[in-house]
């Protein structure tokens, strides 16, 4: 619950302020999950585990995770119809951002007796970004405790890596265009001579107070160090500045305004998968059964048949939340002349022709009424009619179980840079456009009609 009255000076600065905290807690997709648990937790929820039997309850407020990585919240409605149709409106974020992974062979010895780690790429990241910046490690490690296998979350806050940029006099052509090659420029330096082989297991096993045999594998990621930062010469901060702004800004947004008055009339669904960066094609990912089976399983304790599923989902409403492309100041041409969204504009609605991105006239001209029914402003985004653009998590959700679906998500600059940055007040305009969605009650008729109740 939102403790600030929204549309105040202080709220845009207290939830720009509560997104770099959730930021600093979430620095891989397993503390994403964790920080978002430790909210749904701090607010009342019960946790489902997927193993176990259900009871879901009208009025009752759940979550379930799958992989430790991805967590579905759910709020049935106090007063859902009994004997009539019901339906679910529902947002979908990620867990997940581009970094590179520690290989689980992870040392390479080098010249200078150095020790560089064996990394690879998770996702399409900007390489300069990672170079010359102090880089800690979070993820998770496999623990053998005698005969139980257990998983602990791992976060190294202090620096214990750097990317080094050969120096200019040994690469004159530098500033005429870098292509790093990931194998050769890419692994960061970990040692020069005080540490040998097998060191990086010893360390995490020490990082973790558990004998190095112990250690029995990891997923773990570079990390880097520079802290959120809300900045700015103006009176009132205009920047918010942090990694992983993609899409932990939208997963923050869409979770204050899942937990502030969602209507009692539907089942309120928030929904944060891991894996969109790599194709959200894993168990846990969006294209996953995960979703799927929560509604599915979610109808049966609510005592309706498969019919009843069948029925809410045509009557349903999905905003897949990923964060956009502001125009860039010096790059306006990268943009569509039409649509160049603005930082502090707020929350921006993307399309594309070929649907990669899941918006439709009919689930627009929804997400757009509720904006305007609760005064937000809310901005348009489209890619240059020359260029492939992105795609996000509504289409692939919409794989396995279809539904009316709309993209949105908050106004950036420097997407998968390692340090990204958004506009401060644009956290509270989103937050405060989901907020509106799930207190309004959309009742959807037919195949493309509603009404706004
Ligand atoms: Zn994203």
């Amino acid at each position: 619950m939102s403790q600030m009255m929204p549309g105040t000076e202080s709220s845009h600065l207290e939830l720009a302020r509560g997104l770099a905290e959730f930021i600093g807690r979430s620095p891989s997709m397993f503390h994403t999950a964790a920080a978002i648990r430790d909210r749904l937790d701090a607010a009342g929820f019960t946790y489902l585990p997927e193993p176990a039997a259900w009871e879901v309850l009208p009025g009752g407020s759940y979550y379930t995770v799958r992989n430790n990585s991805s967590v579905i919240a759910w709020h049935v409605g106090a007063d859902l119809p009994a004997d009539a149709p019901y339906h679910f409106q529902l947002t979908a974020a990620h867990s997940d951002s581009p970094s590179f992974k520690v290989k689980s062979v992870p040392e390479l010895e080098g010249a200078g007796e150095s020790l560089r780690l064996n990394v690879e790429a998770y996702g399409g990241m900007i390489d300069y970004s990672w170079f010359d910046r102090p880089l800690g490690l979070a993820g998770r490690v496999l623990v053998r405790e005698g005969d139980r296998i257990e998983s602990r979350l791992l976060s190294v806050t202090r620096p214990v890596a750097l990317i080094p940029s050969l120096a200019i006099h040994m690469n004159r052509e530098v500033n005429r265009g870098f292509a790093p090659n990931r194998q050769v420029d890419l692994c960061p330096l970990f040692s020069v001579g005080a540490l040998a082989r097998g060191a990086f297991d010893a360390f995490v096993a020490a990082e973790l107070g558990v004998a190095p045999e112990q250690v029995l594998a990891r997923d773990l990621f570079l990390v880097n160090l520079e802290a959120p930062r809300i900045w700015g010469a103006a009176a009132e901060p205009e920047f918010i500045s942090a990694p992983h702004l993609d899409d932990l800004m939208c997963a923050y947004a869409a979770l204050e305004g899942f937990l502030a008055e969602p209507s009692e009339r539907t089942v309120s669904v928030y929904a944060c998968f891991d894996n969109e960066e790599v194709g959200s094609n894993t168990k846990q990912g969006a294209m996953s059964t995960l979703l799927a089976d929560v509604l599915a399983r979610v109808n049966a304790g609510l005592g309706r048949g498969d019919e009843d599923l069948r029925r809410a989902l045509a009557g349903s409403l999905l905003v897949s939340c990923d964060n956009a492309h502001a125009v860039h100041p010096s790059h306006p041409e990268a943009a569509d002349e039409g649509s160049r969204p603005v930082l502090n504009g707020g929350i921006v609605i993307k399309e594309a022709a070929n649907q990669h991105y899941c918006t439709d006239a009919f689930s627009r001209a929804a997400f757009i009424a509720v904006c305007e029914r609760a005064g937000v402003p809310y901005q348009s985004f489209a890619n240059r009619s020359d260029t492939a653009g992105g795609s996000t998590l509504g289409n692939l959700s919409n794989m396995q179980v279809s539904m009316h679906a709309v993209d949105v998500g908050c106004p950036q600059l420097a997407m998968h840079a390692s340090y990204e940055t958004a506009g401060a007040r644009d956290v509270e305009l989103a937050v405060r456009a989901l907020a509106a969605f799930y207190a309004s009650d959309l009742r959807i008729d037919g195949a493309d009609a509603l009404t706004l109740a």
